[in-house]
C-alpha cells in the first residue's frame, strides 16, 4: 500500500489485557503514539474474575475488572487511542503491515500482538453459573481461597498436574478427576503428584454437573465405563483441561506451535521484523497478569529499539 493512501500508524497493539495495556503505557510514554485494538473482550481475562490478590501494589487485593479499568485509564492518560473491536485478519508479508479489524483496514510500521488465551471449560451450565463461586481455571490465582478445604481438579494433562501440585500445598485434600485411566501428563509431573499424601485420583470419570446454589458444594460424576452416577462433596472445582491461545487469525502469518501458541525468539520477537508478541498467547507456562504485564513492557522496549534502528542510515549500522 502506498503510504499516502492511508495514514500509517507507527505502532498498533492488538489486545487490551495486562500485556497489551502495559505495552501501551510504555509505548505511549516513549512517544510512539500507539493505537490499541482492544478486542471485543476489552480488558482480557481478568474482567472475568473477582478478587485478584497477587498483583503487586494492591495490599487489600483488587477486583479484576477494576484493575483492568485502571490500566486502561493509565494508558489513556498518555493519549493512547483505542478501538473496541476484534482483528479478523492480518497481512504481515505486506509493508507496512495490514490489519483488518471488524470495521476498518489499518496499516502499521510495527505491531505488538497480545491477544492472550482462553481457559477451556467443560461446557456445563452449572459450571458457568458457579464460576468465581468455587469454580476456577487457575489454582495460583484462586487456590488461596480454598486453604484447608477439599477441592477437585478435572484433567489428566500437564496443566492438571501443575494445578493439583500447587493446590496440594494449600488444601486438605485434592481429588483429581480424569475421564480415562491413564494420565497424559509428563511422567515426572504425574509422579510428583502421585506421591502427595493428600492427593487422590478418581479414574474413568466425567463431571456432569457442578452442585451448589451460591457456592460449590459438590459435583455429580459419571463413570465413563459403567455409566454409574455418583456425587462427590467438594468446596472448589478447578477445571484444568487446557487453554486455547487466541491466535486463529495468525495462522499462515506467524509460526505457531502444535497447540497454537506463537513461537517467539528470545523474549518478544518473531521471525518477522517489526512484529512483537507479549503475554499468554506465547506463554503456556506462567500465565499470570504480572508476567503478561512484564512481557508487554519488554515488547514496548523492543519496538522502540526496532523503530529507532529503522531510522538509522544504512552506513551507520555496521557497528
Ligand atoms: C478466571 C480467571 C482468573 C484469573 N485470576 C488471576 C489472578 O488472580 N492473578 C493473575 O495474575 N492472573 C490471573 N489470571 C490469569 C490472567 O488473567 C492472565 O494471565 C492475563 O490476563 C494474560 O494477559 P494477556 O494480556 O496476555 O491476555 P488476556 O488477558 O487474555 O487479554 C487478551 C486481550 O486480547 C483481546 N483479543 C483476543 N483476540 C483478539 C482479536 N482477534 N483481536 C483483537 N483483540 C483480541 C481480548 O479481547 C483481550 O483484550 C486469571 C485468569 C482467569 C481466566
Amino acid at each position: 500500500m502506498n503510504r499516502s493512501q492511508a495514514e500509517v500508524e507507527k505502532l498498533i497493539i492488538v489486545g487490551s489485557g495486562p500485556a497489551g495495556l502495559t505495552a501501551a503505557i510504555y509505548a505511549a510514554r516513549g512517544n510512539l503514539n500507539p493505537l490499541v485494538i482492544a478486542g471485543r473482550e476489552a480488558g482480557g481475562q481478568l474482567t472475568l474474575t473477582t478478587d485478584v490478590d497477587d498483583f503487586p501494589g494492591f495490599e487489600e487485593g483488587i477486583q479484576g475488572p477494576e484493575l483492568m479499568a485502571k490500566m486502561r485509564k493509565q494508558a489513556e492518560r498518555f493519549n493512547t487511542r483505542f478501538i473496541n473491536e476484534d482483528v479478523v485478519s492480518v497481512d504481515l508479508k505486506a509493508k507496512p503491515f495490514v490489519i483488518q479489524s471488524e470495521s476498518r483496514r489499518l496499516t502499521a510500521d510495527s505491531l505488538i500482538i497480545a491477544t492472550g488465551a482462553s481457559a477451556m471449560w467443560l461446557g456445563l451450565d452449572s459450571e458457568q453459573r458457579l464460576r468465581g463461586k468455587g469454580v476456577s481455571a487457575c489454582a495460583v490465582c484462586d487456590g488461596f481461597f480454598f486453604k484447608g478445604k477439599v477441592v477437585a481438579v478435572v484433567g489428566g494433562g500437564d496443566t492438571a498436574m501443575r494445578e493439583a501440585n500447587y493446590l496440594a500445598k494449600l488444601c486438605q485434600k485434592v481429588i483429581i478427576i480424569h475421564r480415562r485411566d491413564v494420565l497424559r501428563a509428563q511422567p515426572v509431573l504425574a509422579e510428583l503428584v502421585k506421591t502427595k499424601p493428600n492427593v487422590e485420583f478418581v479414574w474413568n470419570t466425567e463431571v456432569v454437573e457442578v452442585l451448589g446454589q451460591e457456592k460449590v458444594t459438590g459435583v455429580k460424576l459419571k463413570n465413563t465405563q459403567t455409566g454409574q452416577i455418583s456425587e462427590l462433596p467438594i468446596d472448589g472445582l478447578f477445571v484444568a483441561i487446557g487453554h486455547k491461545p487466541n491466535t486463529d487469525f495468525l495462522k499462515e502469518q506467524l509460526e505457531l506451535n502444535e497447540k497454537g501458541y506463537v513461537v517467539v525468539e528470545g523474549e518478544t520477537r518473531t521471525k518477522i521484523p517489526g512484529v512483537f508478541i507479549a503475554g499468554d498467547l506465547a506463554d503456556y507456562r506462567y500465565r499470570q497478569a504480572v508476567t503478561a504485564a512484564g512481557a508487554g513492557c519488554k515488547a514496548a522496549f523492543d519496538i522502540e529499539e526496532y523503530l529507532e534502528a529503522m531510522k538509522l542510515p544504512t552506513e551507520g549500522n555496521g557497528g
